[in-house]
């Protein structure tokens, strides 16, 4: 036992760097400072996280003598203590009871609510928090239309070029344009289609370069030449179904030189298995992603993949998430407009882990929040964890 005395009263609290999940069966504490983590299923340690993380607890409670000499409480305490993640303290040698600061998301599940009380609605604020638009285009992306619109943004946005530019009217009168930014400008394209932008175009564009399979090799021998060329950044993003993608890719990356390049998994309706496989989440991958604080809350709050994001389609429709319903068009809504539909009654920026089978279970803020995959796929657990 720790205690050598036998009738001392205790205070118990919690470090504020711990993150604390609660669900019905069980509890599970992680140290953000060192990643380090603690699991019980224990009915006496639940019921006592429970109380501590009362808001009115402030993250100290009071642990009688009886309590602390239970077994379960006392192994608890130990392991607690052992990993930095808690105390207990002597109530004779306190004056009082202890401030301990628990972090609390406080937003009341609700990001909208602070968006208001930011005086969203007067529209000072919302185009400073936008980062980044991609743009679709093809043969029906009308310049004219789109130009304007860019022009009404803010000028640090990432501008991503999703298509083949060739196919678009006017293209160079485009890429004219975005030259004229200072904003990052990525060009998103299949190697079959890659242009050469040098020297005309500098400033700050990159390039991402789609592979598909099975592979078109004497374009991707040409598109690879031609942006050797060029002193662009570029990676490479291929977009893998199955194993012997993947082994390809890697085989690609040795033969051509590539220094950039990731794995895009794509799910085609009859690869379950590989994404079982190779995308789905263990708790092992779970638990070992280092989380701050502030992770958690983020996961809580918004979903960081779409997040203060837009995507114009080539016919001006306008997307939080192109896999939800549009908010506008570029010819008959501003910026402004979207971006406040999007808080007020989107389904894309604030999509969170707040639905069935993710809100019982004890991972809910250590996932990250849904992706496309979770839509495309149509369900939201991901991974291999039972309940
Ligand atoms: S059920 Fe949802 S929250 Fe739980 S591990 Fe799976 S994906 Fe994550």
């Amino acid at each position: 036992m720790i205690s050598k005395k036998n009738l001392t009263n205790y205070w118990f609290t919690i470090e504020p760097y711990v993150y604390i999940c609660i669900t019905d069966n069980c509890i599970l504490l992680y140290n953000t400072l060192d990643g380090v983590f603690i699991e019980s299923d224990k009915i006496k340690v639940i019921e006592l996280l429970r109380e501590i993380v009362q808001e009115e607890n402030c993250g100290v409670v009071l642990l009688t003598n009886e309590q602390f000499k239970q077994k379960e409480i006392n192994d608890f305490i130990r392991e607690l203590r052992g990993k930095y993640m808690g105390d207990v303290i002597d109530v004779d040698l306190s004056k009082g009871k202890p401030v301990q600061l628990l972090p609390f998301f406080n937003l009341s599940g609700d990001i909208r609510a602070l968006c208001k009380k930011h005086n969203f609605a007067s529209g000072k604020k919302i185009l400073e928090f936008l980062s980044e638009i991609s743009i679709y285009v093809d043969h029906s992306t009308n310049i004219t239309n789109l130009i304007p619109f860019l022009q009404s943004l803010p000028g640090n946005l990432t501008i991503n070029v999703v298509g083949n530019l060739e196919n678009v009217v006017d293209y160079v009168e485009l890429l004219s344009f975005l030259d004229q930014l200072p904003s990052s400008k990525n060009l998103i394209c299949p190697c079959t289609n890659v242009i050469s932008l040098q020297p005309t175009f500098e400033n700050n564009f990159s390039y991402s370069v789609l592979v598909h399979f099975p592979v078109d090799m004497l374009q991707l021998g040409h598109s690879r030449q031609l942006l050797l060329n060029q002193t662009l950044p570029i990676e490479y993003v291929f977009e893998v179904s199955s194993l012997d993608d993947c082994q390809q890719a890697k085989q690609l990356v040795e033969q051509f030189g590539i220094e950039k390049y990731q794995l895009k998994p794509i799910y085609t309706g009859d690869n379950i298995d590989f994404f079982e496989e190779n995308v789905f989440l263990t708790k092992e991958d779970i638990l070992s992603t280092s989380m701050s604080i502030e992770d958690f809350f983020a996961n809580q709050a918004m979903n960081i993949y779409d997040f203060w994001k837009v995507n114009v389609m080539p016919n001006g429709d306008i997307y939080a998430n192109v896999n939800h319903l549009a908010l506008g068009n570029i010819c008959t809504h501003s910026i402004h407009e979207i971006i406040y539909k999007e808080v007020e009654e989107g389904k894309s920026w604030l999509r969170i882990r707040n639905q069935a089978p993710c809100s019982t279970c004890i991972y809910q803020w250590f996932c990250p929040p849904p992706s496309d995959y979770e839509i495309i796929i149509g369900r939201l657990d991901l991974c291999h964890v039972k309940q």
